[in-house]
């Protein structure tokens, strides 16, 4: 498979030393224009304005369309402005979403809070229950838009089986794969037409830098950068494209640790008495590990667990020593949060309940420290919950 060689693809591509000056990395061009002599050398200009276009933004994007094996890559100032054009722009009157029933909590807001003042309608599935999405497509749709493993939950989808049943009825497929990163998982290779990245997770890796990205076929990427990155000025800074840069060089290498920590906490908790279960799409017991199996080279570094009540979990969540509370996640650090009462508290209880988003599972981005001093903090912090 051609995406065995990612490791190579992630160190050289669409990076070459500069011709002029021989330096090795791309210099931040940190310039909101271009300037030129006279109009002739105009018109053979490549570059006008940072919004529109920049040399550090397009030496990004070159690397991450040949990383997932797209056409064209588009970088935006935020996972979120990546999601929120790449969807916009497949809507006309009338468009109609149907979406994952699970999803990032910044893409339900889009989903609940814009998309319906604007007049277009939006539909939750159960895409687990492929029969009930076929049903669903036949009313006709714009997108169909999930993520696997889907955040907080680790519920796996079968992406073939859905970008089939879509493609089947003429439908664009969206995709947000934020949580595998293209080392684990390679959406455009399994048939989804747009893949999405929040490069502030993983792909930058080190908690220093916020930006998108939109990979797909060319046509699709140059009115996304033409249309709508323009207009809405989602374009990412220069500064924190070299930082990505920096960051995705080493991603293969930080994933597998990422992996095999993951694996490790996932098995000391799902035997510790005071878990009561453990949402690891790496875990045997996961009700989607078959498919995990299927479409996924390893599990990622995000797991869930649950404990018997809110008290417990507060606690577990206060006596850790080395890892922190926080919401974002593929950092270097282990960060654990509380979706019901972090990430997904917009989204009502009720809703929460029905997708198992229970108010006692915790999230955890297990970072790259040593397996043992993990699983020692976790181990004294559900000792004394
Ligand atoms: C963080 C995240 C996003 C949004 O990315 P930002 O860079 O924070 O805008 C989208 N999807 C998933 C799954 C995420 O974890």
């Amino acid at each position: 498979m051609e995406e065995d060689r990612i490791d190579t693809k992630l160190v050289h591509s669409g990076e070459k030393p500069c011709p002029l000056t021989r330096a090795l990395r791309v210099p931040v061009y940190m310039t909101s224009t271009f300037v030129y002599e006279n109009f002739d050398e105009l018109m053979k200009g490549r570059y006008f304005y940072t919004r529109i276009q920049n040399p550090t933004l397009e030496v990004l994007e070159e690397k991450l369309a040949e990383i997932e094996g797209g056409e064209r890559a588009l970088v935006t100032a935020s996972g979120m402005a990546a999601i929120t054009i790449a969807v916009m722009s497949c809507l006309e009157k009338d468009g109609r979403v149907v979406t994952s029933d699970i999803i990032y909590g910044g893409t339900h807001d889009l989903f609940t809070k814009i998309l319906p003042r604007l007049g277009f309608e939006v539909s939750y599935v159960d895409f687990g229950d492929i029969s009930r999405l076929e049903e669903e497509l036949k009313r006709g749709a714009s997108v169909v838009y999930f993520e696997s493993p889907a955040n907080p939950t680790m519920k796996v989808i079968d992406i073939e089986e859905v970008s089939k049943v879509a493609h089947e009825a003429g439908v664009t497929v969206l995709f947000d794969n934020t949580f595998a990163t293209p080392y684990c998982q390679q959406p455009l290779r399994l048939g989804v037409d747009v893949n999405i990245e929040s490069l502030t997770k993983y792909l930058s890796g080190h908690g220093d830098a916020l930006g998108g990205a939109v990979i797909g076929r060319r046509d699709y990427i140059l009115n996304l950068r033409g249309t709508w990155s323009t207009i809405f000025g989602a374009t990412m800074s220069p500064l924190n494209a070299w930082l990505v840069l920096r960051g995705v060089k080493t991603l293969h290498v930080r994933m597998e640790r990422h992996c095999r920590n993951a694996m490790v906490l996932a098995e000391f908790l799902e035997d510790h008495p005071k878990v009561k279960r453990v949402l690891y799409p790496g875990l045997p017991s996961h009700p989607q590990h078959e498919i995990a199996k299927k479409q996924m080279r390893c599990f990622g570094g995000m797991l869930s667990f649950e404990v018997e009540n809110t008290t417990i979990a507060m606690n577990v969540m206060n006596n850790l020593r080395m890892s922190y509370i926080g919401v974002s996640l593929g950092d270097v650090e282990t960060l654990v949060e509380w979706p019901a009462y972090m990430t997904h508290m917009t989204m009502p209880r009720k809703e929460r309940r029905k997708l198992g988003i229970t108010d006692t599972l915790i999230r955890v981005s297990v970072g790259l420290e040593d397996p043992d001093d993990i699983i020692e903090d976790f181990d004294q912090a559900l000792s004394q919950a």
